[in-house]
């Protein structure tokens, strides 16, 4: 069995259930992806939108392909035809793009709103007031090509475990707070949290996806 397969298989067998693993496999080529899709993995996660659209176009078409990256609003048309989940989504304005080019192709498309977590300039991201002005607006009532299914967030890239802890402990109880709202386009079910070195903390804090790349196909 070939590296990343053991990979896969290794890590899926310490998943509970309730949690889904996004491959991501950014940088890597298309033979590393089909190691991992042949051992029976059918999601996988890239950053930019170009690179997931010429694998998408090469690689079988019962894949899932996920967005993971920060979401530029004129690149939205390039991958609305056939992107499963974006997990980034910032702004009103990228919500209503992304609604506009699933239009177009008679699709809904599910997203994550990215939640500010961490202690880093760099990071993109929502904080709570701007979460809940975008869930309370009467723009997203009249979005009917998208739904907002979840949370999604990075912690700071440290090797601090409680700092880690406690940025993935404010999502969760900012997910908590949200999870009551339920409309037609809204409903919060999946937390997306925790990458190759944080995921089996995001799990015990609540985590229900995990984003893991260079634990199964190696160093970028
Ligand atoms: C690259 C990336 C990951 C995966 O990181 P690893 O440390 O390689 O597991 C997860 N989430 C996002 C948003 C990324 O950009």
């Amino acid at each position: 069995m070939s590296q990343i397969a053991q990979q896969i298989n290794t890590i899926k067998s310490q998943l509970p259930d309730h949690v889904t693993l996004v491959a991501v496999s950014k940088t890597k080529p298309v033979a590393d992806l089909m190691e991992a899709y042949n051992a029976g993995q059918r999601i996988f996660g890239e950053n930019k939108i170009q690179e997931m659209t010429d694998k998408w176009e090469e690689m079988p078409k019962d894949i899932q392909w996920h967005m993971i990256g920060h979401v530029q609003t004129n690149k939205v048309k390039f991958m609305a035809e056939y992107v499963s989940l974006i997990h980034g989504v910032d702004s009103l304005k990228l919500l209503q793009e992304i609604n506009k080019q699933a239009q177009k192709h008679n699709r809904v498309i599910d997203c994550l709103l990215q939640i500010y977590i961490a202690e880093e300039e760099s990071k993109f991201g929502l904080d709570e007031e701007e979460l809940s002005d975008i869930l309370n607006s009467d723009e997203l009532k009249s979005m009917n090509n998208i739904k907002i299914v979840g949370l999604m967030g990075m912690a700071t890239f440290t090797d601090n475990h409680n700092q880690i802890k406690k940025e993935f402990d404010n999502l969760k109880s900012i997910f908590d707070k949200n999870c009551h709202l339920k409309t037609e386009n809204c409903q919060l079910n999946t937390l997306s949290m925790g990458m190759s070195g944080d995921y089996k903390l995001a799990i015990e804090c609540g985590s229900t996806m995990v984003r893991i790349g260079s634990s199964i196909f190696g160093t970028r």
